[in-house]
Order: C-alpha cells, then structure tokens, then sequence
C-alpha cells in the first residue's frame, strides 16, 4: 500500500496519514506501534508527555521495519522551554526511543502563560538539533497566529508544521488558514474527534452511500481538506480500517454537509492554547 506523502520545506517526504498513540498506555502501546507498523502506517506520532515513548522505540525496533523508511514524530514535553532543559529533554526522548533522530520534533505546546510570554524562548534550541540533524525537522503544535508570529520574529529555522486539534466539531478553519499563509503544513489532531463525531447521523448516512465507515469518512474529510492525520486506536481491525481512506471519494455535497457540524470553540475536545499550562 501506498501512502500519499506531503513534502516538507527542507524536502522531506511526510506520510499524510499516520498513527497516533496518545493515552495508549505504555502495557498496550508496543503492541499497538506493531499492529500499525505490520498494517502499513509508516508515521508514528507520539510525545514524551505521553510516557510511552520506549514502547514506541522498542515496537520498531522489533518490527523489522527499517528506522529510515519510518516518519517518526516525538514533541518537547511542558515546561522544558529553557534552552539547557529543550536539549536535555530532547536527549531523553532520544534515549527512550532507541533512535539517533526523529523525523520532526514539536515545541508541544507554547505555554503563553509561563516565562513570561516568550512562546519562542525554546526555538533557537530547536534550531541547534536541527542543525546538528538530530530532528530532521522541527515545528509547533497548539500554536496560535500571535505565537507562531512571535516564531518568525525570531528567525532562524522556519517552523515546518503546526499540529492543531481540527475535526468535524472543530473545523479550527481560521488557525489552518493562518499556519498555511505562514508557510506550516496542519496536522489535524484527535481526527476523529476523539471518536464522538463518528455517532453523528449525517456521518453514517454519508458512509452508507460512499461504501465506507464513518471513521474512514471523516479521515478523508480531512484528507481532502489538505490535512495531515494520525488516528489513534488499540483495536487492529480498527487500524486497519483507519489505513483505507485513500479511495473514499467525498462528493462536495459531503464535505458541506459534515462542514455543518462545526460548533466552534465550543467543539474542541482538547485544551485551549491560549491558556495550558499544564506542566
Ligand atoms: P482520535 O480523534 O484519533 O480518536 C481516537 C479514538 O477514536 C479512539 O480512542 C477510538 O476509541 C476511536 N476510534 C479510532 N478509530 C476508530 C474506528 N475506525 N472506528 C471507531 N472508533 C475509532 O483522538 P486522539 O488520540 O486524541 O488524536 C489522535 C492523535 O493526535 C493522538 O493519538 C496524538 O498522537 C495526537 N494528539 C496530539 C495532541 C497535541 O497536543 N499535539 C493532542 C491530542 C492528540
């Protein structure tokens, strides 16, 4: 099977579809990277908050699959923004994964709340394991249109990517369209909504007439938008059904009607960036 790829701006090819391990517990998560890995996913998105990033590594490794045709995606854990903390943190999750590089390393949240503002404090770091091709790509995750400005500003690498909570209940239309007019590629999170948007009646009907499940409706929503997606799941056949989005045709009169379901603000599912801190 072949995944479609998005080229990066350093010209790195990204799987557009990936696999997304939050809240799989570090008991599941070796056997769930497997499970996609053995399915076909070649992108693994996970993060050192998540606490399971040595499974990830050790799922890789025992996968047989070679590290380099493998798109892996870990994330700076809060609050390492100081830069001596963004390089031990990055090396610690290094060392859990069993790797020498990842393919992108995110900033995971800007935390405007903490150091006093200054959402770019860890970006010169970020800069250096660039440089040294540790990360072979770098970006942001949860940043608004001021923080990823407050980026630019300070120049240097620009930011690849801006991973942002986006699904039918939260379209989150205005920060993708301000990540693309700068330049960064959107990585939807919690595509599925976190699997609540899937009991939505006009997704069922849709997947009725285009001969697929809702789930695989919504990631082509997605796809078709021009997002990047990482689903997560612990039940094979799930990962498996999640991998065949590539042939599901969405008519326009689709894509408007899940369009409807947009609350806004009011949809996410997630925290706020404006205001997480959580460390
Ligand atoms: P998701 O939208 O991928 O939903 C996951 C849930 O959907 C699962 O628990 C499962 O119950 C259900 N599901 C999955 N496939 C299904 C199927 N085929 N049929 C029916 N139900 C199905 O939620 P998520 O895990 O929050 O988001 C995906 C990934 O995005 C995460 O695992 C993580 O890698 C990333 N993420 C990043 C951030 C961030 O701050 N950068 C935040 C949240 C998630």
């Amino acid at each position: 099977m072949t995944i479609p790829t998005e080229t990066l701006p350093r010209g790195g090819a990204m799987p557009r579809l990936g696999f997304g391990t939050y809240k799989i517990a570090p008991s599941e998560a070796k056997e769930a990277v497997l499970a996609a890995l053995e399915a076909g996913y070649r992108h693994i998105d996970t993060a050192q908050m998540y606490g399971n990033e040595a499974e990830v590594g050790a799922a890789i490794a025992e996968s047989g699959v070679p590290r380099s045709e493998i798109f892996l995606t870990t994330k700076l854990n809060n609050p390492n923004h100081e830069p001596a903390d963004v390089r031990a943190s990055f090396a610690a999750s290094l060392e859990a994964l069993g790797t020498d590089y990842v393919d992108l390393f995110l900033i995971h949240w800007p935390l405007p709340t903490l150091y006093g503002g200054n959402v770019a404090l860890p970006w010169p770091a970020m800069c250096e394991l660039y440089e040294a091709g540790q990360a072979r790509e770098i970006g942001l995750s949860n940043f608004l249109a001021e923080h990823i400005d407050a980026i630019l500003e300070v120049g240097g690498v620009a930011p690849a990517v801006n991973q942002i909570e986006a699904h039918p209940y939260f379209r989150n239309d205005e920060l993708r369209a301000a990540s693309r007019e700068r330049g960064l590629i959107t990585q939807a999170w919690s595509p599925l909504g976190r699997g609540a948007v899937l009991e939505e009646p006009v997704i069922g009907d849709i997947a009725h007439d285009r001969n697929a499940t809702p789930a695989q409706v919504v990631l082509a929503w997605h796809i078709q938008r021009g997002d990047t997606v990482f689903p997560k799941s612990v039940t094979p056949e799930r990962i498996t059904e999640n991998l065949g989005i590539f042939d599901v045709q969405l008519k326009s009169e689709d894509i408007a009607a899940i369009d409807q379901l947009d609350r806004g603000p009011q949809g996410r599912q997630g925290s706020d960036p404006a205001t997480m801190d959580r460390l």
